[in-house]
């Protein structure tokens, strides 16, 4: 399946827990203030990628923990995603991806067929970059209204439950 990449990252230790295969998604639709990757917007700039080529890239990358879905927006281009997530977590890596949609958007069908990616992520990390809640401290988030969400847990429970983000064990939020 054809669809658009802004880059990707072998190994990197800042997109989430251990040693992360990173692949950059090209378009986003949120245009966030003060956003890091405005070249990532434009839906019909990067590249041109295969799907099958990703996944035998990260495959064959090794020392990996895990596959973090970045951008852009990964859920904008929901059907390679999908593709992605679901094969690489069929071989044991754990999967991550950063959206501009938020959870409660995404469930209500806000975010296109984005839905449909969720059963093959491990951790959801959503909203908008908002400049005014910009949070150093806060760990593999921008802004404080981000959330790091453990979307097995919160799809067998019906209802979102967020990741501590320190120890990564999970805990309710009502
Ligand atoms: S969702 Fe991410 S990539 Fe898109 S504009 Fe916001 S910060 Fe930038």
């Amino acid at each position: 399946m054809k669809f658009r990449t802004a880059g990707a990252v072998r190994h990197s230790a800042v997109n989430g827990p251990g040693i992360r295969y990173v692949l950059f998604f090209q378009g986003c639709p949120h245009h966030c203030r003060a956003c890091q990757n405005p070249e990532t917007w434009d839906p019909h700039a990067g590249r041109v990628s295969d799907t099958e080529d990703i996944i035998a890239d990260i495959l064959s990358t090794r020392y990996l923990d895990g596959v973090t879905l970045s951008g852009g927006d990964p859920l904008w281009q929901p059907e390679a995603a999908r593709c992605i997530a679901q094969a690489v977590r069929e071989k044991g890596l754990n999967v991550w991806a950063y959206t501009g949609w938020t959870w409660e958007e995404i469930l209500a069908g806000r975010a296109g067929q984005a839905r449909e990616v969720l059963p093959y992520l491990d951790v959801l990390v959503d909203g908008p970059f908002v400049l005014a809640k910009k949070d150093g401290t806060a760990v593999w988030r921008g802004s404080s209204n981000q959330r790091l969400i453990d979307v097995q847990a919160s799809l067998a429970a019906g209802r979102m439950i967020l990741l501590e983000s320190d120890t990564h064990s999970p805990i309710s939020y009502d």
